[in-house]
């Protein structure tokens, strides 16, 4: 009798309150190795809080959040944290820190430090010139930040990625450029992501699963293709509406 293989990452009846907000009612799902799913749904619907959970930013109030078939609250969260790449929401690089510095800091958790050829090779797998370890945030545009930020992630080799709207701050060109670049990084280096983001274009441009959040609970799991042919219900057709709407917009179509 063969054993059930177990998920990459499970939620198993996972619910998050603070004080009297339900964030997070009673989530169970699997992803798999490999995955690239997008969170999206309104503002407030708990798309962050669920996030949180997997690396422990957030503690749960109930249910379970298993990585590789292990509780993450087992153990201290400094190695978990260690082997989760995390792509903070806005910039959240130290701005009195050197990018390199800003860089090596997931590794220092564990009182390592990166050398300088690693570094470079960061750089340039988010396609930043490798000068700029030496330079502070405040000497970088808002999209080279945000690569930084990708850099950062990948720095403990992990292969989780999580990101909470990465791209939010920048003009629609970077935000496509980065997008597509953090795309490809997901399949050249084997990556498992859940990103989340309110924009559903994005979602459907980037992921391959599309999780849909209403009010702490998960209303759709669909595929892209699923969400354009119109699956998924009222709430998930409601949000992919609008990139359709600019689509017909922009072909000149559907006045
Ligand atoms: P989203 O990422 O979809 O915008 P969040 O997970 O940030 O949603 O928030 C879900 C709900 O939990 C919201 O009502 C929000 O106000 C509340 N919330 C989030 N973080 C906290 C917190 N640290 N303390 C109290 N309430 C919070």
């Amino acid at each position: 009798m063969g054993s059930v293989p177990h998920a990459f990452l499970r939620f198993d009846a996972l619910g998050k309150t603070y004080d009297e907000v339900h964030a997070v009612r009673d989530v169970s799902l699997d992803i798999a190795r490999g995955e690239f799913v997008a969170l999206v749904g309104a503002s407030g619907s708990g798309k962050s809080t669920l996030l949180k959970c997997i690396n422990r930013l957030v503690e749960p109030s109930s249910g379970r959040v298993l990585l590789d078939g292990q509780d993450v609250l087992d153990g201290p969260p400094a190695p978990l944290r260690r082997r989760i790449g995390y792509v903070f929401q806005g910039i959240g690089l130290f701005p009195h820190m050197r990018v390199a510095e800003n860089i090596t800091l997931t590794a220092r958790l564990e009182g390592e430090r990166l050398p300088d050829k690693r570094i470079a090779e960061l750089l340039e797998l988010v396609e930043l010139d490798p000068a700029m370890a030496k330079r502070l945030p405040a000497e970088l545009s808002g999209g080279q930040r945000q690569r930084v930020g990708v850099a950062r992630a990948l720095a403990g080799d992990s292969h989780l990625l999580l990101m909470d709207e990465p791209f939010g701050a920048l003009d629609p060109i970077t935000r496509g450029q980065l997008g597509e670049r953090v795309r490809r990084l997901h399949d050249e280096l084997d990556l498992t992501t859940v990103m989340v983001t309110h924009d559903m274009a994005e979602a459907l441009l980037l992921a391959t699963r599309v999780l849909v959040m209403d009010a702490g609970r998960i209303v759709a799991d669909e595929t892209p293709a699923a969400l354009l042919a119109g699956e998924g219900g009222d709430i998930a057709q409601a949000l992919v509406d609008v990139p359709r709407a600019q689509a017909r917009q922009l072909a000149g179509i559907g006045k």
